[in-house]
């Protein structure tokens, strides 16, 4: 099997818990088994943020540190920014002859958020083509797995398509990835809605212990629950969901559901067991980056390197890709 992995952020802002349980954790993983290459996808920022770009190069720091913090090792895997690499620039031109516009344009993520997001012009061309840019990033590798949440998953079909068509046309030079779903469930924001950076309701790996708690203090909860002797459920309650996720202890979870269930606790008590777990997973990411910000030259030379060895399978790649199209070669 293909055990080479593609994956990528984009650098719209700072990551949070959503990130480290949804995306980050799994990647981490695969590092000790895998070949992986993990992206700061640059270019795709700049699809949406085009008409004030100036944040996404502070962004793309934020986001290495935060990988790096959570615990991506240069020393396993390929850390690099997307821009650095111009081969995908260069297999999205090409894959774009070979994407018929009715696959973007009945593409589900394109339909909802072109009607969803009503801040930003999205009527550009690159937004429609948000498909072929990430079949490019993930085909230049020729990854056979690629480590996304269910909402990439229309996507990665269309780079399979994508695949089969190139393939048909000029012969086997690509190969069809497949999609690894992370068995994460949601996790929900302060407001209980996905926490996500465009709702402002995360909590950020670069939080202070005082900033998780005042968030996770004023957190929303089960709404029936309005009074300390009113019973609660906890299915209902977004707090509860983050304890599933972050809280290691078993027998803990089960004491503090039966509690809320029979009003035994409050839910301030039940927050506080809460951030305890939090905590016991920020405090070595708050470690880790207070190392990379006093070392801020380490973080140019892990891009560096990344670039490199990315570059390096990046343009044997296309080179083959340049050769089945039959164009004129360099001298
Ligand atoms: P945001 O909604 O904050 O802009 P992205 O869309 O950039 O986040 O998220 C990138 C990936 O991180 C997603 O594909 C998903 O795997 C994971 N992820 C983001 N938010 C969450 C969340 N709240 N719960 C679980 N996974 C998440």
């Amino acid at each position: 099997m293909n055990q080479r992995v593609f994956s990528g952020m984009r650098p719209t802002g700072q990551l949070h818990l959503g990130h480290l349980a949804g995306a980050l954790t799994n990647w981490i993983k695969l590092q000790d088994g895998y070949d992986c290459f993990y992206s700061i996808v640059d270019w795709h920022a700049l699809m949406s943020d085009y008409a004030d770009s100036s944040k996404i190069e502070s962004n793309c720091r934020e986001v290495l540190i935060d990988w790096l913090s959570s615990g991506l090792d240069p020393e396993k895997c390929v850390i690099f920014v997307q821009s650095h690499v111009p081969q995908h620039a260069e297999l999205h031109l090409a894959l774009s002859m070979v994407t018929p516009l009715g696959w973007l344009q009945r593409c589900p993520t394109y339909k909802e958020q072109i009607i969803n997001i009503q801040n930003k012009d999205l009527s550009n061309y690159a937004f429609l083509g948000y498909p072929v840019l990430m079949a490019a990033d993930i085909l230049l590798y020729k990854a056979g797995i690629v480590p996304v949440g269910e909402d990439q998953s229309a996507h990665l079909e269309i780079a399979r398509e994508m695949v089969r068509r190139f393939n048909g046309f000029f012969g086997e030079v690509l190969v069809e990835p497949q999609i690894m779903l992370t068995p994460t469930p949601k996790v929900p924001g302060t407001d209980g809605k996905k926490m996500s950076k465009s709702y402002g309701n995360s909590i950020n790996l670069a939080d202070s212990p005082e900033d998780v708690w005042n968030k996770l203090r004023t957190m929303v909860t089960d709404p029936a629950r309005e009074k300390r002797t009113d019973p609660g459920d906890p299915e209902k309650c977004p707090v509860w969901d983050i304890h599933k996720v972050f809280n290691n202890s078993d027998s803990e979870k089960a004491e503090i559901a039966e509690g809320c269930r029979t009003a035994g606790i409050g839910c301030v008590d039940c927050k506080k067991k809460l951030k305890v777990h939090v905590e016991r997973v920020m405090n070595p990411i708050r470690e880790k980056r207070a190392y990379y910000e006093k070392n801020p030259d380490l973080l140019g030379d892990i891009l560096r390197e990344g670039a490199v060895k990315a570059g390096a399978v990046a343009r044997k790649t296309m080179d083959e890709v340049v050769a089945a199209l039959g164009f004129v070669r360099r001298g």
